[in-house]
């Protein structure tokens, strides 16, 4: 089957390499004109999300790439120690930056995938056979399936399901990040400031540090793609704060790609209309903390997986997908970061700093982010690259028990 997949980042092309393995043909849209790397570190943890990385064949690649987790110190506003979270809190088992993943991820999809970038889907019309696409570059093409895994403001959902507010819950906080140089010239350092309702953070790496912000909001009204305007919200709502906060906030102001979002959930009751279905954030999603690289990743391989069970019937794999992975994914989305992150009182703060300082409740804490990728996944059977290969000139050999 021809499968349009929207979005170049971690669920989009993890789908693709598993299609590509079934002998699909997977074309991936992407609406950013190259793929983004560096970005914010994300982690995996535990053997569901290592063996899906096994599976895939690029654990190897991403260990090369590896971060490390690092402890994140709270600190007073000179700089003393008040409570540090370990580095296996944040970093997990493995901690990359989320661009370097989505390069291993599109070269291990690459031998079978069509990337389009800097284009977006601008309407989709089902009809018998298929879905009519119509891209905003005016490309018009016609694909057997089509899957949005374009993340929490996803385009596919809301041309398949409708506006945005209906699925999307604002959390009451915002989220920024960006580059800036270590003018510091700590190593692996990881440093985090709190007023109420604020956190500023700060990771130094080598020559880059990468400043983190939280803060407390209502939905905020603004441009999604103008830079400058978000980078004035960050700037006001930092305005005064202490501790390291004018220096990252210098280090802002020169730059040129910042993210920028709001703390939300996503939770769509249907994800798959038609030909159509959702993945990876786009279906359910948590901005941050919700182990949405790692579920991504499970839900790639089982849509798949379901695909190649049903024989290629959609109906079938959609629905079979959907009734084993949704609870699963709403698991993992429990929770909100921002509450962690930027306590809304001075005593939320230090109560925070307090238990987190008894290794008792550190103890249920990390039990707790580790108790969450508890699945049982089926083993699918897919055609291997080799078997695809040589069943198009007739000498099949079926190697499913290599990818499964
Ligand atoms: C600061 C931060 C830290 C995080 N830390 C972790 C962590 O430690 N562990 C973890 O597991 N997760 C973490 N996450 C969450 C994780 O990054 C996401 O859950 C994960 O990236 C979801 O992958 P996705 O492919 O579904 O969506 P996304 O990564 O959001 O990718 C969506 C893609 O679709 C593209 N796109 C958007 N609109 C369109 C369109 N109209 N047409 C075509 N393409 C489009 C986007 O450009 C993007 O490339 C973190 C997130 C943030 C912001």
């Amino acid at each position: 089957m021809d499968v349009l997949i929207s979005g170049a980042s971690i669920a989009g092309p993890a789908l693709a390499y598993w299609l590509g393995r079934a002998g699909h043909r997977p074309t991936i849209v992407e609406i950013a004109p190259r793929l983004r790397t560096g970005g914010s570190a994300v982690d995996f943890r535990g053997p569901l999300h290592l063996g899906i990385l096994e599976r895939m064949g690029v654990l190897d690649a991403l260990r090369a790439r590896q971060t490390g987790g690092t402890a994140m110190r709270f600190e007073d506003a000179d700089g003393g120690r008040l409570m540090e979270m370990p580095s296996d809190f944040a970093g997990g088992d493995l901690e990359l930056r989320r661009g370097d993943l989505a390069e291993v991820l599109c070269e291990a999809a690459a031998p079978w995938t069509e990337f389009i970038f800097g284009d977006s889907i601008a309407s989709m019309t089902e009809t018998a056979t298929g879905v009519d696409v119509t891209f905003r570059s005016g490309l018009r093409r016609t694909f057997d399936l089509v899957i949005g895994a374009d993340g929490v403001h996803s385009t596919v959902r809301r041309l398949t399901f409708g506006p945005e507010d209906r699925f999307v819950k604002h959390l009451g906080y915002y989220v920024a990040g960006w580059d800036m140089p270590n003018e510091w010239g700590a190593e692996r350092q990881c440093r985090a400031f709190n007023e109420p309702g604020r956190l500023a953070s700060m990771f130094c790496d080598g020559d880059t540090a990468g400043a983190f912000m939280a803060f407390r909001a209502p939905p905020l009204e603004y441009d999604r793609r103008d830079l400058e305007q978000q980078k004035r919200i960050v700037l006001d709502r930092f305005a005064g704060m202490g501790w390291l906060t004018p220096r990252l906030l210098d280090g802002l102001a020169e730059t040129r790609d910042m993210y920028f979002d709001q703390i939300c959930r996503v939770d769509v009751p249907e994800w798959a209309r038609g030909r159509v279905t959702l993945i990876g954030d786009a279906a359910s999603g948590l901005t941050i903390g919700g182990q949405g690289c790692g579920t991504a990743l499970i839900e790639a391989y089982a849509l798949a997986g379901e695909l190649a069970a049903a024989g290629g019937d959609h109906r079938v794999a959609f629905a079979a997908y959907e009734r084993r992975f949704k609870r699963f994914t709403a698991a993992a989305k429990r929770g909100n970061p921002g509450r962690f992150l930027a306590p809304r009182r001075g005593y939320g703060i230090r109560l925070r700093d307090w238990l987190h300082n008894r290794a008792w409740f550190l103890a249920l804490t990390m039990r707790m982010a580790a108790d969450r990728t508890d699945l049982d996944l089926p083993a699918y059977s897919f055609a291997s690259a080799s078997s695809v290969r040589s069943a198009s000139d007739g000498t099949t050999r079926d190697d499913a028990s290599s990818a499964s």
